[in-house]
């Protein structure tokens, strides 16, 4: 047999993730195997619960990595926390929310839907509005920053909500954790679920969780057994908890290293630092895409820093553009979802790809395939408007 190593070429990742892993995780990742019970690494283990609670900005005893994708932190607070029967308000405004919708489904609960236009922020008068029609309900779920839109959620106002009318809150946090601003334990959310590779410089495959102790209690007080065995969270708190670590699977050992030194770098910058990073470089793209005259599909007080949806120019084809600048520039980014397929393009600053590098070569490769595409653009006029923004 004569089969290859894979090379993968070295891109550009600005699309929603996942986004430039930083060289010091790919470095860490690539450390010797060790046993996922070995006393060493258990120590690892508890200095990453540690950091994760700095991350989430919570005092969680139930903070940690799950181990499988942001779509699994998703399920895991579904499954855990909803019962068949059980109400559950979820609010809609983009893809990830319509995936919750259709978590509650499949754990056998009723799903209360309550709907924004995409590429607008949830409304907190809608869910009070139908917590009132409903006052059995339990849970309130909905997504922070919807990566699908660029639509950033008031979490804070939607949690004060939801605990005046006794649920429980399940967040979705995969793009905002370490991105922009977060509290779990101030603003009294209860299961936070989100992904290594978005704002976090990690490689995909993790999903950082927290718990607070009231959704703890409502695991504990549960009258069936949770239906998923991996994602029952008393059997991996098993192995995450303290005390004697028991097996349950065995844990992603390498990539564990990668999150490890993801969060030893969010130490390091500290997480308003990497806030207003993120906040920075995004206006210093804004600057310069609304300089070579495209539009944000998402209103100026509503925008997530880190994923920027433009709307497709009149008479540019969105899948030749990210074509081009994938072959040409070897710059990815993200196409629409959803009903915002070949309307809007998605350009994510995330993590270590939140810097002046990126905003410079995505604006430079931007403007030159849109001339190349029979755009009129005023060369160079990006690159002053961003250079300006960051002055
Ligand atoms: C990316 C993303 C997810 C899913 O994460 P995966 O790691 O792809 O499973 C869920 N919610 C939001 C808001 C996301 O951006």
């Amino acid at each position: 047999m004569s089969f290859s190593s894979f090379n993968p070429p070295v891109r550009t990742l600005m699309g929603p993730g996942p986004s430039d892993v930083h060289p010091r995780v790919l470095a860490a990742m690539s450390r010797p195997t060790i046993g996922h019970l070995d006393p060493t690494f258990v120590g690892m283990m508890d200095e990453i619960k540690a950091m994760l609670q700095y991350a989430f900005q919570t005092q969680n005893a139930l903070t940690l990595p799950i181990s499988a994708p942001g779509s699994a932190g998703m399920e895991t607070c579904f499954v855990n926390l909803v019962e068949p029967g059980d109400k559950v308000v979820v609010c809609v405004n983009g893809v990830f929310g319509l995936r919750m919708k259709e978590n509650v489904l499949r754990c056998g609960g009723t799903a209360i839907v309550v709907e924004d236009k995409w590429g607008e922020p949830v409304d907190p008068a809608k869910l009070e509005a139908t917590l009132a029609n409903h006052p059995d309900a339990k849970i309130v779920a909905f997504v922070q920053a919807e990566t699908s839109t660029g639509a950033q959620s008031d979490a804070r106002a939607l949690a004060e909500v939801a605990r005046r009318f006794n649920c429980l809150t399940i967040v979705d946090a995969v793009t905002s954790l370490g991105g922009s601003p977060l509290r779990v334990d101030e603003w009294g959310l209860d299961a936070v679920y989100s992904g290594s590779q978005k704002c976090l410089s990690c490689a995909p495959g993790l999903s950082p969780l927290t718990l607070s102790e009231r959704a703890v209690q409502r695991i504990k007080e549960r009258k069936s057994p949770v239906a998923s065995w991996f994602l029952d969270l008393n059997l991996v708190m098993g192995y995450w908890g303290s005390g004697k670590r028991a097996y349950h699977h065995t844990a992603p050992i390498n990539a564990l290293y990668g999150l490890h030194e993801a969060l030893v770098l969010l130490g390091e910058e500290e997480l308003e630092n990497s806030w207003a990073r993120h906040h920075k470089h995004h206006l210093a793209l804004r600057a310069g895409l609304e300089a070579m005259g495209l539009k944000f599909y998402v209103r100026d007080s509503a925008r997530l820093p880190q994923l920027n949806a433009i709307m497709v120019p009149e008479g540019i084809n969105e899948e030749e553009l990210r074509r081009r600048l994938l072959e040409e520039y070897n710059l990815e980014i993200g196409a629409g979802l959803g009903a915002l397929a070949g309307k809007i393009v998605r350009i994510g600053l995330m993590g270590y790809g939140s810097n002046v590098k990126n905003v410079l070569y995505c604006l430079a490769a931007l403007e030159e395939v849109l001339a190349a595409m029979r755009m009129p653009v005023d060369k160079g006029a990006a690159e002053r408007a961003a250079h300006q923004a960051l002055a």
